[in-house]
C-alpha cells in the first residue's frame, strides 16, 4: 500500500472564549483549510505563514461569534470561500455585529454570509482527504460536524467536549436536539474516532462514552 498522506492540526485559541480556531492541512504539501476563525485574525494569518500553508477554504461549524466573527475578513485576506454551517444558523451569522456589541467584543467583527451552506451528507475536501458533513443541531440549529472516515477524525465544534457537551441555554439552543445529535450522529461514528472540539483538548468518542457524564443515559 502506498504511504497515505496524513493531516496535521494546529489549534489557535482565539477570542475571550479561547475558541480553537484550527488549521488542518496535509503534512506533505501543506494544503488545507482554516476552521472557525472567530477572532484574532492577525495571529491566525501569522500561524498560516509560519507553517507555510496553502489555505484552500474556510470551514465553519456553526454561527456563534467566537467561531465566525473573523470569517469574512479571513476569506478576503486569503482569497478563499466560506463553507458551512447549515443554513439554520443564518440568523446567528446575520447578527454577529449586534452580538459583539453585547459582549463588548474587542476584535473586528463582520456579519458573515457563507459562499456555500452545507447539508447532511455533503462532502468537503481538506488536503486531499474527504470529509462528510453531519447536521448536528442542538447547540445551534445549523451546527455541522466534519467527519473523515478514512482518518477516523471528526471536527465537532461545540457539540461535544472532553468531559462535557455543548451548552444549550443560548437563545437558539435546544437540549433535546443536542442529545439526539449525539446519540444518532456522533456516537455511531465509532469509539476510535478522534475529535477536535471548539474549546479545550480533544478526545476520542470511546473515551467520552465511558467517562463523559452527559453521554451515560443516551
Ligand atoms: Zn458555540
Amino acid at each position: 500500500m502506498a504511504a497515505s498522506s496524513s493531516l496535521q492540526a494546529v489549534l489557535i485559541p482565539v477570542s475571550p472564549f479561547r475558541q480553537n480556531c484550527t488549521l488542518l492541512f496535509d503534512k506533505a504539501d501543506k494544503k488545507g483549510v482554516l476552521i472557525d476563525p472567530g477572532a484574532e485574525l492577525p495571529r491566525i494569518l501569522a500561524a498560516i505563514a509560519e507553517h507555510k500553508l496553502k489555505i484552500e477554504a474556510i470551514w465553519l461549524t456553526h454561527g456563534h461569534i467566537d467561531h465566525a466573527a473573523s470569517a469574512m475578513e479571513a476569506a478576503k485576506a486569503l482569497g478563499v470561500k466560506i463553507y458551512g454551517p447549515q443554513k439554520a444558523d443564518k440568523p446567528l451569522l446575520d447578527s454577529l455585529v449586534e452580538t459583539a456589541a453585547g459582549y463588548q467584543w474587542q476584535d473586528k467583527v463582520q456579519n458573515c454570509t457563507p459562499d456555500y451552506w452545507l447539508e447532511e451528507g455533503d462532502k468537503a475536501s481538506c488536503g486531499g482527504r474527504e470529509f462528510i458533513v453531519l447536521h448536528t443541531p442542538g447547540h445551534s440549529p445549523g451546527h455541522i460536524v466534519y467527519f473523515c472516515a478514512a482518518l477516523r477524525l471528526a471536527i465537532v465544534g461545540d457539540v461535544l467536549f472532553r468531559g462535557t457537551v455543548g451548552r444549550t441555554d443560548l437563545p437558539t439552543g435546544n437540549h433535546d436536539d443536542l442529545m439526539r445529535s449525539l446519540r444518532e450522529k456522533i456516537l455511531p461514528l465509532g469509539d476510535e474516532v478522534v475529535f477536535i472540539c471548539g474549546h479545550g483538548r480533544g478526545s476520542t468518542i470511546g473515551h467520552e462514552k465511558q467517562s463523559n457524564p452527559f453521554l451515560q443515559n443516551l
